[in-house]
């Protein structure tokens, strides 16, 4: 599909080494295991983390304390080749890089980056991001955590689901309604809660149908107290939380595409080789019409995506063009993923072949870092200036 659309001409040389070596990689290290992690519902980060951060992975598109500074269409390139092997390794890299490095980066004090985020960029420590709950997907203005004070300490109670990495994680950012004194109402605010801290505990999520190769847990915090110094001192307000999804939205853009093209390649291979009819199933006109229409709504994505990495490296990309990009990446991805599972028939449904788990996988992705309904609708309040959230 890249060919068909004369895609690799538009990448900078550097751009090509940077998808290429996380190609490789993901070929040499994950895809040969990923099945196996994707039935067992495990995913070895403790020991793929570091290997990540090798490669310049994690936070590749932040600047300084051990990051790479890599621009963001390169950072989009890399998501894209991790989910082309699964959903799951890219959703590890998003909240690691994205969320949790991205929010210490952005509203941290200096002590806190400086603790953090060298460790973090190596793959030492292990971040997460927990905004949802229970009860507060969509609306995370509605959550219920509440920081309040101590003396100078913070305690905080309250709980998080839906939280990748969260059972395995060193440190989690945890967004709660901090009530300050002086303060009129309550604000949200970040706080770093390190895995050992006394009434924080963890509770992995089991009997997922989607994202198996990823961990996912819910967060509970009990009378937790806090030092004053847990607080990510620039944060102040849901805007803060809201800017780190929208850099991890940026990377589903293009790493959908990846879990789409994998199984377009799946699909094409299959059909060139499988016979129906006496013939391949690669000759039939149905078969080539779904190729072709799938390998247009791929390229039309990639191209996209390209166009918002560029705006993005020039520091015009807005909040409208990220969900535009989210939105039809993950839709197109996981119509794509469910049309090559016909194509590969009762083989389709296997994890000996790599389209169910990719659709499985989607489902997640359609419905994390918004919802499309949510983006949908930021598209409809840009285009009518009227607001349907409520
Ligand atoms: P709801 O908000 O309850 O939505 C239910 C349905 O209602 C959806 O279809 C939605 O689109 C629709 N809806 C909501 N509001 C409106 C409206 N105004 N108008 C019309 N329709 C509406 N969260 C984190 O904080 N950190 C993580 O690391 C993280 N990882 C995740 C990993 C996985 C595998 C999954 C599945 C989720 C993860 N999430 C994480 C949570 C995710 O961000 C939420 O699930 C998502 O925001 C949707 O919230 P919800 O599930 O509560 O759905």
């Amino acid at each position: 599909v890249e060919e068909l659309f004369a895609i690799d001409p538009l990448l900078s040389s550097e751009e090509r080494e940077i998808r290429d070596t996380v190609a490789r990689f993901g070929e040499r290290r994950l895809r040969p295991h990923i099945a196996d992690w994707f039935e067992e519902g495990t995913f070895p980060a403790r020991e793929i983390a570091p290997e990540l951060g090798k490669l310049g992975l994690l936070g590749m598109h932040l600047e300084g304390y051990g990051c790479a500074g890599a621009s963001a269409t390169a950072y989009g390139l890399a998501c894209q080749e991790l989910e082309a092997v699964d959903s799951g390794v890219r959703s590890m890299v998003s909240v690691q890089g994205s969320l949790a490095m991205t929010a210490i980066h952005f509203f941290g004090s200096e002590e806190q980056k400086q603790r953090y985020l060298p460790a973090m960029a190596a793959g030492e420590l292990i971040g997460c991001f927990g905004l949802t709950e229970p009860d507060f997907g969509s609306n995370p203005g509605g959550m219920r955590t509440r920081a309040r004070r101590d003396g100078e300490d913070w305690i905080l109670n309250g709980s998080k689901m839906w939280i990748t990495s969260g059972s395995v994680a060193d440190v989690a950012v945890v967004w709660a309604y901090a009530e300050e004194f002086g303060d009129e109402k309550p604000r949200v605010r970040g706080f770093l809660v390190p895995a050992d801290t006394p009434g924080f505990t963890t509770r992995e999520i089991h009997r997922k149908l989607s994202l198996r190769a990823s961990l996912t847990a819910a967060l509970d915090f009990d009378d937790v107290r806090l030092p004053a110094d847990a607080v990510l001192p620039e944060s102040r307000g849901l805007s803060s939380p809201l800017a780190c999804l929208s850099e991890a939205r940026f990377g589903i853009v293009f790493g959908a595409l990846g879990a789409a093209r994998d199984c377009l390649t799946a699909a094409i291979d299959y059909a060139r080789t499988r016979e129906v009819f006496d013939r391949p199933l690669a000759g039939y006109q149905l078969t080539q019409a779904k190729l072709a229409d799938m390998a247009l709504e791929l390229g039309k994505g990639q191209l996209l995506a390209l166009h918002l990495g560029r705006l993005k490296d020039r520091h015009e990309i807005t909040g409208e063009q990220i969900s535009a990009g989210k939105l039809n990446s993950t839709r197109e991805a996981i119509a794509i993923a469910r049309e090559c599972r016909t194509i590969l028939g009762a083989n389709g449904i296997s994890l000996d072949y790599p389209v169910l788990r990719h659709a499985n996988n989607l489902e997640s992705v359609l419905t994390y870092e918004g919802t499309a309904e949510v983006h949908q609708l930021v598209l409809g309040k840009a285009l009518t200036d009227a607001n349907a959230f409520r």
